[in-house]
C-alpha cells in the first residue's frame, strides 16, 4: 500500500449526510474524521489552545479483548514477556537501579522500561492479577525515586551524556506511568510527572536532550507533556513543550535520522507538535517522511521497510529486514497518528503490521523473539549475514536470552493493539478504529454506559457483527472504519440492510437512538483478490485479500540450537522448495488465484491459535514455477531479485499461499515467471571466491563493496555501495580477504573512494600489501618499476612476486584528520593449471 498521501483531508468533511430510515430516525453519513466543534465530555481530550482531538483514547481497561487477540496477549503472559524477571538479567529484582528510591544500583538504562511499558498494560488489559502485581513492584520503584529537585529514576541517567542528563530511559519510564494512571487514577502519578517536567524546564538550553538517541526520539517526551497538560492544564507545560521541540531533532524538515527504530518513532513527532503550533506543515511532515522513507525503503509487503539496523542506499530488496522494536514503535505511532489526524489511513497501516509482519517476529508461543523480519526470509539461521543485512551475528534465530531491545519493547506489541480498537469521538460517540473481537464499555450521548459486544475472526473474516447494549435509550453516533482496500462495504441494522454508500478510507457513521436492550450492527467487509506490483523491486508482484498478504507456504523444520530447557532457542529452515515465482496477470489475479471457500465457510469467531501455517483458517492456491536460478547467496540470505517476469521452463504446479502474518518462512514478493523467449533470464548466483573483513566499517557502508565487482566511474562515484574506514581519521587499517584454500596472487589492484569537496575521506598517505605465512604477515616484494599509488579517479595496480597464501591484506596509513575508502579492491585471477 504504497500510494502516496501527500493530499490531505479537510476537516470534518462529510461526504454522504442524513439518509433516514423508513420509520426511524436515522441519520446515516460516510465521513472522514468526527465534527470537531465539540471536545468529548467524557474521557481526556485536547485542551485548548491545542488542536482538538479527533479521536479520544479509551482508559485502558474499557475494552476487554476476545477472540485471536486475547489468545496472543494470553500467549504473550505465559511467554517471555510475561517470564522476563526469570530470563533477562536487566529485569532482576536485586541491586536494580530502577527499585532504588536513590537510583542506586545495576541496569539503568532502557531495558526495564521498555519492558515495563508493555508488561503492565499486558496486566491491565487482561486484567491478570499476577501480571499487574509484578508491574506494580516496578512501579511503585519509580514512584518512590523522586528526588528533591524533581529528577526521578536511576541516578545513572542523569549525568550519563558527558555530565548531562539522559532523558530516554525514563520517556519510557513515564510512559509506564501514564498507563498505570489510565487503568488505576492513582494521583500520584500526576504529582511525580508535575515534579518531573517542571525539573525539565528548569534545565538550561546547554544541557537539554544533547544529542543521543534522546535527541532523535524526544517525540515521546513531548506527547507525555500534553498527556499531562490534557489532565492538569497547567500552561507552563507548554512552555516545556516548546522547548523539548526545539531541542528535537528536525524531523520537521527531513527524514532526520535512517535507523530504523528511531524511524519509526521518529517521523510521527511533528504531527504531535502540530497539535500546538498549529501549522499544517508539521501535521504535513509526518505524511512526508513516511513517503519518503517508505517510497525508497518501503518497498515489500508488511507495511514495513528494510533497516536492518539502519536502511541503507541500495539495500532495498524485500529480504532486508525490520528489527522487531520498529514493528511494535510504529504500530504504536500509528496509532497515535489516528487520534491526533483523524486520518483512517494510519489504522490501515497499524492493521498491516499487527497482521502481517508482527506475529511472525515471534515463535507462536511467544516464547521467545528475533531481532529481524523480512518479506522474505525462507531461512531462519543464526549465521552471519552481513552485509547482506547489516547487523553482523544471529539475528534471525527465534531466541528468549537475546536481542536486547526487542526482547524488552516488544511486550507493548499487542497490549497498545487492545487499547486502540475503540475510540471515543468528540460529539459523544464512540469508533471502532481497528477490528478484532472485544467487548468494550464506555460513556457515550448524554453520559450512558453502553456496552458493545464486537464478534468477528476479522482479519480471517470479513463480517463484524456488534450487539450493543444499553439500560436506557441513548442517542449516539457510532463510527465504523472502512479501510482502504473495501469499496462495498454493507450494514445491517437489526438485520435490516442501510441503504449508505460508505467510501473507502471514510467512517460509516450510525446516529440514532439506541433503544434499550440489545441493538445488532453487522457490518460486511467484503476483501477481494488484488495484486501490487513492485517496480522498484523488478516488479515483483504481492497478493493481497483484504488487509492480508499472502506468502508461499514453506514447510518448516525446528531445531533447537541454545537456550535453556525452559527457554530454548530455535532456528528454523525450510523442508520444501522456496523459489517459486507466480504465473498471474497482475489485472486478474482470480484467473490464477483461487480462495479456499470451504475454509471460509468454517472460520469461526475464535479461530485457535490462528498465526500458524497448521492453523491459518484461510489459504490461497496459485499457479507457481519454480526459478533455477533463484537460491541463496553468498550471505545466507535468497537472493536479490531480478527482473520479472524470470524466465523458467520448471513445471507449472499449484502452490500454496498463507497469510505472511502465519508465515515464519516466507517469501511474500514474488517475481513473476513466463516460459516465453522475451522473459528475464535470470544470472546465476555468483559464487564466492573470498570474505571480504575490515578493523572497522562504517555502519553506512560495507565490506561486500571490496569485491562486489561493481566498477566506480570515478573516486567519488556515490551511485554504487562503497567500504569506508569512516569517522576513523589518520589512523592505520586494513581490509582483508580470506581464501577457502591457499592461492597464488601476483598483482593488486585498487580504486580508492575520495569525497574531497563534499567530506572527510580522502586517498591513503601510503599503503601496502601483506600476506600471511604461518601465523605472520609479510609484505609483498613488488615487481621492479612497481609502486603503491594512491591516485584518484582509477585503478592502483601493483604486480610482486607471486605469493602462495589464504589471506590477503591491504595496510593503508590514513593522512592525517581524514579517513578513507575503497570502491573496489581486484586480485589477480587464479591461475589455470
Ligand atoms: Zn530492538
Amino acid at each position: 500500500m504504497n500510494t502516496p498521501t501527500a493530499e490531505l483531508i479537510p476537516l470534518s468533511l462529510f461526504l454522504f449526510l442524513a439518509l433516514a430510515v423508513a420509520g426511524e430516525d436515522v441519520k446515516l453519513s460516510s465521513v472522514k474524521m468526527p465534527p470537531l466543534d465539540n471536545a468529548n465530555a467524557f474521557y481526556p481530550s485536547n485542551k485548548p489552545p491545542l488542536a482538538p482531538s479527533p479521536f479520544v483514547k479509551l482508559p485502558i481497561g474499557a475494552i476487554t479483548p476476545r477472540g485471536w487477540l486475547r489468545q496472543m496477549l494470553e500467549l504473550e503472559a505465559d511467554g517471555m514477556t510475561g517470564h522476563l524477571t526469570e530470563i533477562a538479567g536487566w529485569c532482576k529484582k536485586e541491586k536494580n537501579a530502577w527499585l532504588n528510591p536513590k537510583g542506586e544500583g545495576h541496569s539503568p538504562w532502557e531495558e526495564m522500561p521498555y519492558w515495563l511499558k508493555g508488561f503492565g498494560d499486558l496486566g491491565y488489559v487482561l486484567r491478570d492479577e499476577r501480571v499487574m502485581a509484578e508491574a506494580k513492584i516496578w512501579l511503585e520503584g519509580i514512584l518512590s525515586s523522586q528526588q528533591p529537585d524533581g529528577w526521578f529514576g536511576p541516578l545513572a541517567n542523569k549525568t550519563r551524556l558527558g555530565g548531562r542528563p539522559d532523558l530516554w530511559p525514563n520517556m519510557l519510564a513515564v510512559n509506564a506511568l501514564q498507563s498505570f494512571h489510565e487503568f488505576t487514577g492513582d494521583k500520584r502519578v500526576i504529582d511525580l510527572l508535575t515534579k518531573y517536567f517542571k525539573w525539565q524546564l528548569s534545565v538550561p538550553d546547554k544541557d537539554f536532550i544533547v544529542p543521543d538517541w534522546q535527541r532523535v526520539r524526544a517525540g515521546d517526551n513531548l506527547e507525555s507533556v500534553y498527556w499531562l497538560y490534557n489532565r492538569t492544564g497547567d500552561a507552563w507545560l507548554l512552555d516545556l513543550a516548546k522547548k523539548v521541540h526545539e531541542h528535537t531533532d528536525p524531523w520537521s524538515e527531513r527524514v532526520a535520522n535512517h535507523h530504523g527504530v528511531n524511524f519509526a518513532q521518529g517521523f510521527r513527532q511533528p504531527a504531535i507538535y502540530w497539535m500546538q503550533a498549529k501549522d499544517d506543515k508539521f501535521r504535513l511532515a509526518a505524511y512526508r517522511n513516511y513517503d519518503t522513507f517508505m517510497g525508497e525503503f518501503g518497498q515489500q509487503p508488511g507495511g514495513t521497510y528494510g533497516a536492518d539496523e539502519n536502511a541503507r542506499k541500495g539495500y532495498t530488496d524485500p529480504r532486508q529486514a525490520t528489527e522487531t522494536c520498529s514493528l511494535v514503535e510504529y504500530m504504536h505511532s500509528f496509532e497515535m497518528l489516528l487520534r491526533i489526524t483523524g486520518d483512517p489511513l494510519w489504522a490501515d497501516r497499524c492493521e498491516e503490521i499487527a497482521f502481517n509482519s508482527f506475529p511472525p517476529s515471534q515463535p507462536p508461543d511467544q516464547k521467545g523473539l528475533k531481532y529481524l523480519t523480512a518479506a522474505n526470509q525462507p531461512r531462519l539461521d543464526t549465521r552471519n549475514h552481513a552485509p547482506g543485512i547489516q547487523n553482523g551475528g544471529n539475528m534471525f534465530g527465534y531466541d528468549p536470552h537475546s536481542y536486547r531491545c526487542c526482547q524488552h519493547n516488544v511486550a507493548m506489541g499487542w497490549p497498545y493493539y487492545a487499547e486502540e480498537l475503540w475510540l471515543a469521538t468528540p460529539d459523544g460517540g464512540l469508533a471502532a478504529s481497528l477490528y478484532a473481537a472485544c467487548e468494550v464499555e464506555a460513556k457515550v450521548g448524554d453520559g450512558t454506559t453502553v456496552k458493545i459486544r464486537e464478534d468477528t475472526a476479522y482479519p480471517f473474516s470479513d463480517t463484524i457483527t456488534l450487539g450493543l447494549i444499553t439500560r436506557k435509550p441513548v442517542r449516539f453516533p457510532l463510527y465504523l472504519r472502512i479501510p482502504r482496500w473495501c469499496s462495498d462495504a454493507k450494514v445491517l441494522l437489526n438485520g435490516k440492510p442501510l441503504d449508505v454508500r460508505a467510501e473507502p478510507l471514510s467512517f460509516l457513521v450510525i446516529e440514532r437512538e439506541w433503544g434499550a436492550g440489545e441493538t445488532t450492527v453487522a457490518l460486511q467487509l467484503p476483501m477481494k483478490l488484488s495484486v501490487r506490483v513492485w517496480e522498484k523491486n523488478k516488479n515483483a508482484v504481492s497478493i493481497d485479500r483484504g488487509p492480508l498478504t499472502y506468502s508461499l507456504k514453506i514447510e518448516e523444520e525446528w531445531k533447537r540450537y541454545g537456550g535453556s530447557d525452559k527457554w530454548p532457542a530455535f532456528a528454523v529452515f525450510p523442508k520444501t522448495p522456496w523459489n517459486y515465482g507466480l504465473e498471474l496477470d497482475p489485472a486478474k489475479p482470480d484467473a490464477s488465484i483461487r480462495v479456499c471457500e470451504e475454509q471460509i465457510s468454517r472460520i469461526g469467531v475464535k479461530p485457535a491459535l490462528p498465526f500458524t501455517p497448521e492453523a491459518t483458517p484461510i489459504s490461497l492456491t496459485a499457479k507457481g514455477r519454480k526459478i533455477p536460478q533463484w537460491g541463496f547467496d553468498r550471505h545466507g540470505l535468497c537472493a536479490t531479485l531480478q527482473e520479472s517476469p524470470a524466465y523458467t521452463t520448471e513445471p507449472v504446479e499449484t502452490v500454496a499461499l498463507i497469510p505472511m502474518g502465519c508465515a515464519r518462512l516466507r517469501i511474500a514478493a514474488f517475481p513473476t515467471v513466463s516460459d516465453k523467449p522475451d522473459a528475464n533470464k535470470w544470472a546465476e548466483q555468483p559464487q564466492p571466491a573470498y570474505v571480504a573483513s575490515a578493523s572497522h566499517c562504517h555502519p553506512g557502508d560495507t565490506v561486500d563493496a571490496l569485491c562486489d565487482g561493481q566498477l566506480p566511474k570515478s573516486s567519488i562515484d556515490r551511485s554504487i555501495q562503497r567500504f569506508t574506514w569512516w569517522d576513523h581519521k589518520g589512523t592505520t587499517e586494513w581490509v582483508a580477504y580470506k581464501f577457502p584454500k591457499p592461492r597464488s596472487i601476483s598483482w593488486s589492484d585498487v580504486y580508492w573512494f575520495d569525497d574531497t569537496g563534499g567530506g572527510g575521506c580522502r586517498v591513503p598517505a601510503s599503503w601496502k600489501l601483506l600476506y600471511k605465512e604461518g601465523g605472520d604477515w609479510k609484505e609483498v616484494k613488488l615487481a621492479e618499476g612497481a609502486a603503491y599509488g594512491a591516485e584518484m579517479d582509477k585503478f592502483n595496480k601493483v604486480a610482486f612476486d607471486p605469493v602462495t597464501t589464504a589471506e590477503l591484506r591491504l595496510e593503508a596509513k590514513l593522512q592525517p584528520n581524514f579517513s578513507g575508502g575503497i570502491l573496489e579492491w581486484r586480485i589477480s585471477p587464479e591461475e589455470k593449471k
